[in-house]
């Protein structure tokens, strides 16, 4: 607290990431990062435009980016917007998007961001708790609402919808913003760009952070139908019009055309998971389905917290969340198989 802040700042209770120690030789399966390094296609494109030009301002609107974005969801470029992160598209989401006059609505459990940027917006919101087997019940969301917002997977769950629920949904809330935070959707997810020719109050996000290996570049995109993205530019634009280097412009785009590279990663990830799964599934643990690069799991005899801090004694960082229902839980990322495999061993030791 100091004299000099704005009032209104002291009031704020920031989100909190999870930690990035600089201790080396750490397994870090706290974060959701993707365990191997990006498409060396686009590592190659960020050396070439690291020359120059870097002198120059990027595209203020990111067109070549914008199209790769559209030509991989099969949109157009008038339906695509981008951020630093799919956090600031979601800031400006939430800006541009949602409203003061009725709660917005989003799980009581899920992405900890959304109540930042509700009470940072000067929105109001209510949470909807998950069902008994920690899934999104969609049905709990048709009531006056200044707009909707979830993850499809959930975090720190894991859990998808299939499109059905959404569809139904979107049918019901005409009036208000629906937002589908798609941060994990590669894993296994159907996404709900599908859906955005057919609901102008949809929007869904996107991000190159998890399943292109690309967190440390930060680019998040939004989709939806124009009027959408028009308002979203509008607060882009009144707040910092050039979120995205020439950097990472040009290597998100190389990232996004490299198809091969994006199959073989997930689908190695998904078999990490699906291998790490079952070993804990051995060791007691009980463990959400998960549609993500994630697993949540809870153990019966071990409590949560202190196998966290187990864990880290051995070099393993898992992320744990003290909130109520999920307190018992860890959110463990799915790392190499090697990182896997050193996580069974510290547990196999620990119990
Ligand atoms: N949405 C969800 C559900 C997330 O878990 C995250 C990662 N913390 C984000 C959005 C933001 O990711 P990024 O800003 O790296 O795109």
């Amino acid at each position: 607290m100091s004299r000099f802040w704005n009032p209104e700042i002291a009031a704020l209770s920031p989100y909190v990431p999870g930690e990035q120690p600089k201790i080396a030789g750490l397994v870090k399966l706290n974060a959701n990062e993707l365990p191997w390094g990006p498409s060396p296609e686009a590592l190659k494109a960020m050396r070439v435009a690291c020359g120059d030009e870097l002198r120059l301002y990027p595209d203020p609107d990111s067109s070549e980016l914008r199209q790769a974005f559209a030509a991989q969801v099969g949109l157009a470029e008038s339906q695509v917007f981008l951020g630093n992160g799919s956090d600031e598209v979601l800031a400006h989401a939430f800006k541009a998007l949602l409203r003061a006059d009725a709660p917005v609505l989003f799980p009581d459990i899920t992405y900890s961001f959304y109540p930042v940027y509700s009470r940072f917006f000067g929105l109001t919101h209510e949470t909807v708790p998950l069902d008994e087997n920690f899934a999104i019940n969609l049905s709990d969301y048709q009531r006056a609402n200044g707009g909707i917002i979830f993850p499809n997977p959930n975090a720190p769950t894991g859990i998808g919808l299939p499109l059905a629920p959404i569809e139904e949904l979107l049918l019901a809330n005409t009036d208000t913003v629906v937002i589908v935070d798609e941060a994990y959707i590669d894993f296994g997810g159907s996404s709900a760009t599908a859906l955005i020719s057919r609901f102008p109050n949809l929007l869904v996000i996107q991000t190159l952070s998890k399943s292109r290996g690309l967190a440390g570049l930060r680019v998040g995109a939004a989709f939806g139908q124009q009027e959408l993205i028009e308002g979203l530019t509008r607060v882009k634009n009144s707040f910092n019009s050039y979120p995205l280097g020439r950097l990472s412009e040009a290597g998100a785009a190389a990232a996004l055309r490299d198809e091969a590279w994006f199959e073989g990663s997930c689908r190695r990830l998904i078999a990490n998971r699906d291998q790490l799964q079952a070993e804990l599934l051995q060791l007691g643990f009980r463990v959400l389905p998960s549609q993500t690069n994630f697993l949540f799991a809870t153990h019966p005899q071990q409590p949560a917290r202190a196998l966290q801090a187990q864990l880290r004694d051995k070099g393993i960082l898992v992320r744990h969340f003290e909130q109520p229902r999920i307190a018992e839980f860890l959110r463990i990322t799915i790392g190499t198989a090697e990182q896997c495999q050193q996580l069974v061993a510290a547990l196999r030791e620990i119990f």
